[in-house]
């Protein structure tokens, strides 16, 4: 199997046009055309990764933060260059999963819920999505032929269903031009017909595909149709929220216990037993309003500022700062994830990066 191949594995179970726009995705470095030996899943890319990559004979290295961010200008034997230097002589690719990761329903955030033992989540802060709407005048009795053909095209997919369309009848009127050459009624002659309105949405990247299928199925030489722009909570988003059921401390015991890792800190702003529970991993407290929006009695995540807590526990809210680092469960999971897909070597690090001790 060769790089673009796994890529194409990757973009599927985050797609790389996720990612946000500041962000730093995609092979970072190496050659799309290199055979893979064996994929390494880590949170960053250290020293001790790509040395883990070579003693296991593995030269693709899968990490959550991107290596080269925001910008690298010289790549020399300090710092980043150095990694830099020592996965290119070691012939070892590099490609960051980070924001695109993290926004996917079993993105890293679930993947923390999971790790706790709960594995029912839903999306916290759903992303909008932009959607079409294509709205469309045909004959009733080549309705059906119009849907079969829209939806080989793309038409009516919503989550797990396709074929999703509506339908309603109307009148409709035309009056055929001199140089007309009319599928119903005469050159000159005011026509009524029994027509079908049929309504579905679809991807706006599969826009002219669509309008294609449309032109191609339509009996009628100028079809009547409408499209409109739409936008609505998208399956997608950052975080995820579970059902709990006991005390602050009950959650963080868990915490320690199922990661082995030290809470950093706590701030308990409401004594009321827990039970809804907001994870953002890595650093989510510019997201708090959001989450607790949605009902959350306590927000985990990282990265907690003096000032931040001190407005949170003003406000009644609970939160849990477990470290930016919580966010390692990633390399378990997304192995889990590439290997639901494809029979190759996954190896989740067994080095930590936590700058922390
Ligand atoms: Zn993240
Ligand atoms: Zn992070």
């Amino acid at each position: 199997m060769k790089v673009h191949e796994l890529f194409g594995v990757l973009d599927s179970i985050a797609p790389f046009k996720d990612s946000e726009d500041w962000d730093n995705t995609g092979l970072l470095v190496g050659d799309m055309q290199s055979e893979v030996t064996g994929v390494l899943t880590t949170l960053d890319c250290s020293m001790e990764t790509v040395e883990e990559a070579r003693q296991n004979d593995i030269n693709v290295v899968v990490a959550h933060h991107p290596l080269i961010f925001p910008k690298t200008s010289s790549v020399t034997e300090a710092g980043t260059g150095a990694i830099i230097r020592s996965l290119i002589k070691n012939d070892i690719n590099l490609i960051a999963m980070h924001t695109n990761l993290d926004h996917q329903p079993r993105g890293v955030s679930h993947m923390i819920a999971e790790r706790l033992g709960f594995h029912d989540t839903e999306v916290l802060i759903r992303h909008e999505a932009s959607y079409k709407k294509l709205r469309v005048n045909i004959p009733a009795e080549d309705r059906g032929q119009l849907k079969s053909d829209l939806a080989k095209a793309g038409v009516g997919r919503q989550g797990d269903y396709t074929d999703c369309f509506f339908e309603y009848p109307v009148k409709g009127q035309f009056r055929p031009g001199g140089d007309a050459n009319p599928h119903i009624g005469a050159r000159g002659e005011l026509e009524n017909v029994d027509e079908y309105i049929v309504e579905a949405i679809y991807d706006p990247a599969i826009e002219n595909h669509v309008v294609e299928a449309l032109v191609e199925s339509h009996p009628y030489e100028e079809p009547a149709f409408d499209i409109l722009s739409i936008h609505k909570p998208g399956e997608k988003g950052l975080g995820v929220l579970f059902d709990y059921e006991g005390t602050m401390d009950d959650l963080v015991s868990l915490i320690e216990e199922k990661t082995g890792l030290s809470v950093v800190n706590t701030v308990r702003g409401s004594d009321k037993p827990i039970r809804r529970v907001a994870v953002i991993g890595g650093s989510g407290m510019s997201y708090i309003n959001g989450a607790f929006a949605r009902g959350a009695d306590v927000l985990l995540t990282g990265d907690v500022k003096y000032h931040e807590a001190y407005d949170a526990k003003l406000a009644g809210r609970n939160i849990i700062d477990t470290g930016h680092y919580m966010e390692h469960v990633m390399a378990e999971g997304l192995k889990i994830l590439i290997e639901e897909q494809l029979d190759i070597r996954v190896k989740a690090t067994q080095s930590s990066t936590n700058p922390f001790s």
